[in-house]
């Protein structure tokens, strides 16, 4: 390997010029667009800013940066709440411009991707041949090599695990510039580490993806739980692998705002009294049908039977595509209210079933309804944990799991104090025996709660790294290998 003379880094990224023409983004104003990302508590300038068009000039840049042991940082739609997606100085790798649909193939139920692609226009492109992607994030607007570097948490997961259960076969670019497809067949312990990889081994180029068939119509049923304990329940007979019946399950946890009551000795909102909530559990569940066939159309109280709410409040049906992308009028609220601009410090983790309950009724115990913020709420996400196997992706054992996520926009004022309560809440959890699910606030500094995290998977970590990206010049800074 060529090691060049040590110019400044951005006089070196400058060269890549040659390579890249137009596409290299060298001014400040620019590149300041890729200083953050949703969390919005990061501020880093990237160096430079590469728009690649190809696995084989990602390969080129990435030898390129090797040669000079420049930092590279892969990026898709930035999500991310924790900086995972920017670097300062060195170069982002913006990988949007890759986004062809290369291969939809029926037959085999799959779809063929570049890395830039992204979920809602795959949805698009699917529906038309009566297919969808088998998980799907509840946010359509970011990329396959996003939530594949992440794990892709969706309403369909209790059924068929994660976005990083459902790929059959990955292109990479190695940390070393070498282009590798990885399958579990080929290449396994690339394919194994670059599910939930973090862009830590490479940059994923391109993936096949694992879709189903679509029935036309999904009928929503609006369950409303007062007890945490009862909505499990029902969950464990919603997951059971041996009840077909429901596509989708989504869960929260919503405040019913009950007035003010004294934490202390001070009369002062803040200081001695704080608002509080009476909790309830929302229970979304769908059930899927061809329109066109009455035989096929449900009996609403055949399909919940079993099932204990303390009120059934609606039911509707929609179109796979609206279903698919149900979330978009909720994101556009968002970004009318204001929440989108906020900072977003998200705590999202997942539990040990046997010890969730508790910690959840613990944290919203103390969690006032207003600290969410206008738009901010609290996920359920349970799971049947035999659904995953990606070995990066860390959850506990057990057969059931729970993800709980608190998912708040912060205005600046409050955001010291709200930083410090979440990480708190993280604490906890990993207490309880919690999983961190790392597109959020996260705060691990040292290797030693990395290899916490990552458990007996860390040596595999570590040996991957050695091999895959030998000068660390992947993703550096989020996870402390030393
Ligand atoms: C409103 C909202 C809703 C969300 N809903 C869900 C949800 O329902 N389920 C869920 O699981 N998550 C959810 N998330 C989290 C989100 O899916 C993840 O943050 C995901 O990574 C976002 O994809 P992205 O394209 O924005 O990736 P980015 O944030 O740009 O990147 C994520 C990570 O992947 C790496 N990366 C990016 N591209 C590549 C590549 N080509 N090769 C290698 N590494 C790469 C980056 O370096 C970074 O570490 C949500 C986030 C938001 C803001």
């Amino acid at each position: 390997m060529t090691v060049h003379s040590p110019l400044s880094t951005a006089e070196a990224l400058g060269e890549l010029k040659g390579l890249l023409g137009d596409r290299l983004l060298l001014d400040e104003e620019t590149r300041s667009l890729f200083r953050s990302d949703f969390g919005r508590q990061v501020s880093r300038l990237p160096g430079a800013v590469a728009r690649c068009t190809s696995a084989a000039e990602v390969a080129a840049v990435v030898r390129f940066c090797r040669e000079r042991r420049i930092p590279l940082v892969p990026r898709g739609q930035a999500h991310t709440q924790s900086g995972q997606a920017t670097i300062e100085g060195g170069l982002l790798l913006d990988t949007s411009a890759m986004s062809a649909i290369h291969e939809i193939d029926e037959a085999a139920e799959t779809a063929t991707v570049d890395c830039g692609v992204l979920w809602r226009d795959l949805v698009a492109a699917t529906l038309e041949k009566g297919l969808i992607p088998r998980v799907l994030t509840n946010n359509l607007g970011v990329q396959i090599s996003g939530t594949l570097s992440m794990a892709g948490l969706g309403v369909a997961s209790f059924r068929y695990g994660a976005q990083v259960d459902n790929v059959t076969e990955i292109e990479v670019v190695t940390g070393t510039g070498e282009i590798v497809t990885c399958s579990p067949d080929r290449h396994r312990d690339l394919f194994d580490v670059v599910r939930s990889g973090l862009g830590q081994f490479g940059v994923i180029t391109r993936a096949t993806v694992r879709l189903r068939r679509a029935k036309s119509v999904v009928r929503k049923y609006y369950l409303l739980y007062d007890d945490l304990g009862a909505v499990m329940e029902d969950l464990r007979k919603v997951m059971d692998p041996a009840n077909p019946t429901f596509s989708s399950l989504e869960s929260w946890c919503t405040p019913c705002l009950q007035g003010i009551r004294k934490i202390g000795e001070g009369m002062e909102l803040g200081e001695g009294m704080q608002t509080f909530a009476a909790w309830f559990y929302p229970l979304h569940l769908t059930v899927e049908f061809n329109a066109g066939d009455p035989g096929e159309h449900p009996d609403d109280a055949a399909v919940l039977a079993g099932l204990t709410p303390y009120r059934r409040v609606h039911t509707e049906d929609f179109t796979q595509h609206e279903f698919c992308n149900r979330m978009d009028p909720v994101f556009e609220l968002w970004r009318r209210s204001g929440y989108w601009d906020m900072a977003h410090p998200w705590m999202e983790t997942i539990l040990p079933w046997d010890t969730s309950r508790e910690f959840i009724e613990s944290v919203l115990a103390q969690t006032p309804p207003q600290a969410l913020g206008p738009g901010g709420h609290i996920l359920l996400w349970p799971a049947y944990t035999p659904t995953s196997e990606a070995p990066l992706f860390m959850h506990p054992g057990g057969e059931y799991v729970m993800g709980w996520g608190i998912l708040p926009g912060v205005p600046a004022r409050f955001l010291d104090r709200a930083l410090a309560q979440l990480d708190m809440a993280s604490e906890l959890s990993i207490y309880y025996g919690g999983k961190r699910y790392l597109s959020g606030f996260i705060t691990f500094d040292t290797a030693e709660k990395w290899a916490a995290h990552f458990g007996d998977r860390w040596p595999r970590i570590l040996e991957a790294k050695k091999k895959f990206d030998p000068d660390g010049i992947m993703a550096p800074g989020f996870i402390q290998y030393e």
